[in-house]
């Protein structure tokens, strides 16, 4: 073989330990990546009949519909890597309409000379994270970019879920004296990430709270907890997803710092780094607005999952729904100031 990876007779030898323009051609060598990479872990039935369509059943009721495109940097972090955000961020995303995820959609956008063992690595940890999510890769799309035109791998995922309850989850749902909680501590994936980028390193591994959030949501749904508002904490943290929720609601919100967990490591990252973890990102963390009646009740629930162990009650809707949406935090020493949006991004290429 020679250095571009091809044979004497100019077709790239199949042995290639990377990726070559031709696996986006849709010949035979796509029909390899396909077989050898893909259908090795992704073993759906609804794949088999390799249409240009998954066909699946639904349930009856509402359909919830979402998608969202993985670019982070770098793709491989403590606790995660880009395959497993793509299946949790759109399994959480179909979570926070209150909906069971189903299916799964996969585009991959790959540069031409990207490792086949990275590629073979990402696809096991999709499958693995689908697996535990209870969600099937039922259709997908691969597309090569010549070298230099992408940065390694790009995923796009989209998900389907069902919703047979009777809840409309939204903001617009907020009633004054409604409970904000918080499922867990704060900033973990966004400080994992950067300090993968940086080089720092901490006495203990702090991982990515990297996490699906769907189990502990049904839960919440099956108990009778009357949600009336999920929203994950990705991109721009928890101050970003409450400005958005209350200038959608057009309520007043107010949260109290002390209450808001951050793990002893990211605060001291953060001040290292000058953030502020209350805009960093998280990926298995979610505010949820319940009525005051049930605060402690779905406490109690979402402390018996995992990824909701270290939940907290951090404020409330203070306004009725009429009123423009701002955010106030009580600081700890009682002066109540605005938690703003952020002008700009903290940490690109974060999710
Ligand atoms: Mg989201």
């Amino acid at each position: 073989m020679n250095s571009s990876g091809e044979g004497s007779c100019g077709l790239p030898f199949v042995s290639s330990p990377s990726v070559l323009l031709g696996h986006g051609g849709g010949g035979r060598l796509t029909q390899q990546l396909i077989q050898e990479v893909f259908r090795k872990q992704f073993t759906s039935t609804f794949l088999k009949n390799e249409h240009d369509s998954a066909v699946v059943p639904v349930e009856k009721g509402l359909i919830a519909f979402t998608t969202d495109t993985y670019v982070v940097r770098p793709i491989f972090f403590p606790g995660g890597d880009i395959g497993k955000l793509a299946i949790y961020g759109t399994v959480n995303d179909l979570a926070m309409a209150g909906a069971r995820p189903h299916y799964i959609s996969l585009g991959m956008i790959l540069e031409e000379g990207f490792s086949l063992e990275f590629l073979q690595k990402i696809t096991q940890s999709i499958q693995l994270a689908a697996l535990k999510c209870e969600v099937e890769i039922v259709t997908g799309d691969t597309k090569v970019v010549e070298r230099g035109k992408g940065d390694g791998i790009f995923i796009n995922t989209s998900g389907l879920g069902s919703i047979s309850h009777h809840l409309d989850i939204q903001p617009s749902r907020l009633q004054k004296g409604d409970a904000i909680l918080v499922s867990g501590d704060l900033g973990r994936h966004g400080i994992a990430i950067m300090a993968a980028r940086e080089g720092l390193e901490f006495e203990t591994a702090l991982e990515s709270d990297c996490a699906p959030l769907s189990f502990m949501v049904m839960d919440l749904i099956e108990s009778g907890i009357e949600l009336h508002c999920l929203r994950d904490l990705t991109r721009g943290g928890l101050a970003s997803a409450l400005n958005e929720i209350a200038s959608t609601a057009h309520c007043e919100i107010e949260v109290v710092e002390e209450q808001i967990p951050v793990h002893i490591l990211v605060q001291g990252a953060c001040e290292i780094l000058g953030l502020d973890p209350l805009y960093v990102a998280n990926e298995g963390r979610m505010v949820a607005f319940v009525p005051e009646i049930q605060a402690l009740e779905a406490l109690e629930r979402m402390k018996r999952h995992a990824v909701g162990s270290g939940a907290r009650l951090i404020g409330r809707v203070t306004s009725d729904p009429i009123h423009p949406g701002r955010v106030l935090i009580r600081s700890r020493i009682g002066i109540l100031r605005v938690l703003d949006l952020l002008n700009g991004e903290q940490l690109p290429r974060i999710c």
